[in-house]
């Protein structure tokens, strides 16, 4: 995977798919209500497989999954905080260095 930055770095698609941002996946909060999804169903076939990802704007990415699921749109930011690379693990793990 390499990000918009050049900066290049491992993300599974097994963690990219669970850390879908969609309100199916990870619910939402409308007035101060949360909305809590169902448990998701990781052995649904076809699940973690990757079948395209859509540019959104110039900010994020919409990825498209063999199971038809494709409403996440994850932003740059979004997809930085999954990369698996040495460095970003060690950035991550520094309390004072998190940025959102
Ligand atoms: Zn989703
Ligand atoms: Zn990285």
């Amino acid at each position: 995977m390499v990000w918009d930055d050049g900066h290049a770095g491992p993300v599974s698609l097994r963690r990219l798919r669970d850390a879908c941002p969609c309100a199916g996946c990870m619910g939402e909060t409308v007035l101060l209500r949360s909305f809590s999804p169902p448990p998701k169903d990781t052995t649904a076939p076809g699940r973690y497989e990757l079948k395209g990802a859509v540019p959104v704007g110039n900010y994020a990415l919409q990825f498209r999954w063999a199971d038809g699921h494709g409403e996440g749109i994850y932003t740059w930011g979004l997809l930085r905080g999954l990369c698996e690379c040495p460095a970003c693990m060690s950035v991550r793990s520094s309390p004072e260095e998190e940025r959102r």
